[in-house]
């Protein structure tokens, strides 16, 4: 089956071709050729995650294609802490500025729990999965706590903060397939999955 993942982040498409079995054959946007930036203009990660695969198959449709394409997914990601009320939220790729830094991010997230005991939160990943005449959802969550200081080199963005309820060590410490087990983003592909039969 030949699915298209709309995203330009690296990791996440490395995390999804390891998680799904080979039977689903995960085209990237840059094997596509498709190198534009989707502006995440929603105020939801439902929003954000149908924009950026809506607008890859919108893009697609323009397009003559040397392969059958059997559907569009995207994943949209949020870092829900407790203390924060939720924050970031959608707003978890910029928290720290448009510019999308991730170190910053990190070091914007200790600063706000600076002195918080409740270190609670989780990552909350939607995933829009579009095929002809349907549209779904799905959704996959991780909770956990976030540390006091960075740990570990492995993973990207917040992995390095993140520590998985049942465990003493980040995602950034973690082996990857381990991450690629429980994550949220594992979790949303299990459903993925499950729709696609
Ligand atoms: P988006 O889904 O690409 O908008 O990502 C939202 C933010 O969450 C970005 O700052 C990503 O680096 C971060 N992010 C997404 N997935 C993960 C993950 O699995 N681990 C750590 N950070 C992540």
């Amino acid at each position: 089956m030949n699915l298209v993942f709309a995203t330009n982040n690296a990791h996440k498409l490395e995390e999804v071709r390891k998680i799904l079995p080979s039977t689903f054959h995960i085209l990237s946007l840059s094997e596509l050729g498709c190198t534009d930036e989707i502006d995440e203009t929603g105020t939801t990660l439902e929003a954000n995650s149908l924009i950026k695969a809506q607008y890859v198959w919108d893009w697609l449709a323009t397009r003559p294609s040397s392969c059958s394409i059997d559907g569009v997914f995207a994943d949209d990601t949020g870092l829900e802490i407790d203390a924060l009320n939720g924050a970031p939220g959608v707003y978890t790729a910029r928290w720290a500025g448009d510019a999308h830094n991730a170190a910053a991010n990190r070091q914007k997230a200790l600063r706000e729990l600076q002195g918080i005991s409740n270190r609670s939160a989780r990552f909350r990943t939607v995933v829009t999965l579009l095929r002809s005449g349907k549209n779904e959802q799905v959704e996959g969550i991780v909770c956990g706590s976030i540390a006091t200081e960075e740990h570990g080199e492995g993973g990207f963005g917040y992995d390095s903060l993140f520590i998985p309820e049942g465990y003493d060590a980040t995602f950034a410490e973690l082996p990857a397939n381990v991450k690629n087990t429980i994550s949220h983003r594992a979790r949303a592909m299990e459903k993925l999955k499950q729709l696609l039969g």
